[in-house]
């Protein structure tokens, strides 16, 4: 499994170093769980070293894929990877949304992390009116398939897809397990089209309104393979429970 925590625009610096003073030592104990944090850009530096030598990793909630130039107020790769960033969260629904992102854009994004050798995690997911429609798997494969245009096969395993209805983020209302599995499954067909077996290495996230206390249910699903969290990674307790909810699953399988 693959748990990352998205801060989003919460926490400054000296509140991402007290997170890891409580967060480290509850999950010392967790082995076989790849765990990441993923701060504002202005803690990541901080926080950097508070996790250094853990196995926690740091991760981006974004980035620019042009690499310098005159683009004011973004961030590139290579300063991401100079800072120690394991993943960087691509194509996130509020940015897609909030500011127009592309599937394109998206695309361009990961190819940048990928060539400095940063995990892209790549979201996608339905809004309420297209999973109504009835559309939901259709927007699913073409934000997939336009998404990851630019990512070789050979490089494909490392790679994190998280779905993420975008109705269940921050509303308290997860998708059950059962429609979650039901998507992945579909998503993993598309990955397959696009890598070849390869597909069934790449780790696919659920995101949406994840809890300790629904986490053991939708990792235990067959292509849940690890959980994107936002308001419940923001508090080390809840979001080390989610690492030992994962710890639960992962014995179970
Ligand atoms: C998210 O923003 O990626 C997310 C899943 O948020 P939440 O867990 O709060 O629904």
């Amino acid at each position: 499994y693959v748990i990352a925590a998205n801060w989003k625009i919460h926490k400054r610096a000296a509140e991402a170093t007290a997170y890891a003073s409580a967060f480290l030592p509850a999950v010392e104990d967790v082995e076989g769980i790849d765990i990441a944090l993923a701060p504002p850009f202005t803690a990541l530096h901080e926080l950097g070293r508070a996790i250094a030598g853990s196995p926690v990793a740091l991760a981006a909630q974004n980035v620019h894929d042009e690499s310098r130039g005159a683009i004011t107020g973004e961030v590139c790769a290579d300063m991401l990877a100079e800072l120690g960033c394991a993943y960087g969260i691509v194509g996130h629904s509020e940015r897609r949304q909030l500011f127009g992102e592309s599937s394109a854009f998206v695309a361009r994004k990961a190819r940048a992390l990928f060539d400095v050798g940063i995990v892209p995690i790549v979201c996608v997911g339905e809004t309420l009116e297209e999973r109504e429609a009835g559309e939901t798997n259709g927007v699913i494969e073409t934000q997939l398939r336009e998404s990851l245009a630019a990512v070789a096969p050979e490089e494909s395993e490392r790679l994190v897809v998280a779905y993420e209805p975008v109705w269940a983020i921050g509303t308290g209302r997860s998708a059950t397990p059962e429609i979650a599995q039901a998507v992945h499954a579909g998503a993993r067909v598309v990955l397959r089209d696009l890598v070849g077996a390869r597909a069934d290495a790449i780790r696919i996230q659920y995101g949406g309104s994840v809890k300790p206390d629904n986490a053991e249910a939708l990792l235990g699903q067959p292509d849940i393979d690890g959980a994107l969290v936002g308001g419940a990674g923001l508090e080390p307790d809840s979001f080390a429970a989610i690492i030992h909810a994962a710890a639960r699953a992962a014995a179970a399988a």
